[in-house]
């Protein structure tokens, strides 16, 4: 009785879409939007969302947008997640850009501001090649730059890419490259304790250089990220099995149950059966 549409209002979000997408002909996406725009709920973050996805890429410029991303973005926004779609939607339109006009490109390129995510390149008249606004060489004067939308944009006017910043790739910027390498490996082996110093020596970096590269793009600990993983993947488990705490605990790389406890309480808010659907 706990999860049917009839008391929908003292559910939880996930028991909520649990109850509506038993209701034939209602997907998961679709019980997100009426939790969203018919039940006031103040934080929902739709996985199935195409638009949100396109609006996470251009505003953090991160390369894939998987379910661990979306877990982490999810505990970022928490509880204002249903308000952070607003914006990612707006930052999805293809209208919205952030760099308007020419003097605040020229601005960007010229003051060094944080332009990683910058949404156009530029090309040097003299020399004929293009570069992304965050390369790193010498910045050229204002009168021989020309503006491009993108790199098809640029070589149909015959400019060619820097060598430097690989403007004709999409993505390039070594940071996020390293970050997300490191990611897509904790993503694959999440389960494993010690996993951080493992991690740290298949990627080459040692554990506060790992850490570091981590957070300058994730803005969280790769520690963090893999406490939001396997608590993401705890849930799972408590609805999906009959597994009891201690095993599912054990399963996702935790090595002590009160440590699990605690990470758990903090992450979701309350204690693991209560997420029981
Ligand atoms: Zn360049």
């Amino acid at each position: 009785m706990r999860t049917t549409v009839y008391n929908i209002n003292e559910q939880s979000d996930d028991e909520a879409v649990f109850a509506l997408t038993s209701i034939k002909g209602i997907g998961e996406w679709t019980a997100e939007m009426i939790l969203i725009g018919s039940l006031n709920r103040p934080d929902v973050l739709s996985y199935g969302d195409l638009a949100l996805k396109r609006g996470i890429k251009k505003l953090y410029g991160y390369p894939n947008i998987d379910e661990q991303l979306f877990a982490m973005l999810k505990k970022r926004y928490t509880p204002c997640c249903s308000l952070a779609s607003m914006y990612l939607w707006k930052a999805s339109d293809k209208s919205f850009e952030n760099y308007y006009t020419d003097f605040d490109k020229w601005n960007a390129v010229n003051n060094k501001q944080n332009i990683q995510y910058a949404d156009f390149l530029y090309g040097v008249k003299t020399t004929k090649i293009y570069c992304r606004p965050t390369c790193s060489s010498k910045i050229p004067k204002r009168e021989n730059i020309v503006f491009f939308t993108d790199s098809a944009d640029a070589e149909k006017q015959g400019f060619r890419p820097c060598k430097r910043c690989m403007p004709q790739l999409e993505y390039y910027d070594p940071a996020v490259r390293t970050a997300e390498e490191i990611r897509l490996y904790i993503n694959e082996h999440f389960r494993l304790s010690g996993l951080v110093a493992d991690t740290a020596c298949k990627t080459n970096l040692s554990v506060s250089a790992l850490n570091r590269s981590f957070k300058n793009v994730f803005l969280i600990s790769a520690n963090e990220y893999i406490k939001i993983l396997r608590i993401h993947e705890a849930k799972k488990l408590i609805n999906r099995t009959k597994k009891n705490i201690a095993d599912i605990a054990f399963e996702i790389g935790y090595e002590s149950l009160s440590s699990f406890y605690r990470d758990f309480k903090r992450l979701e808010g309350k204690a693991p059966l209560k997420c029981k659907k």
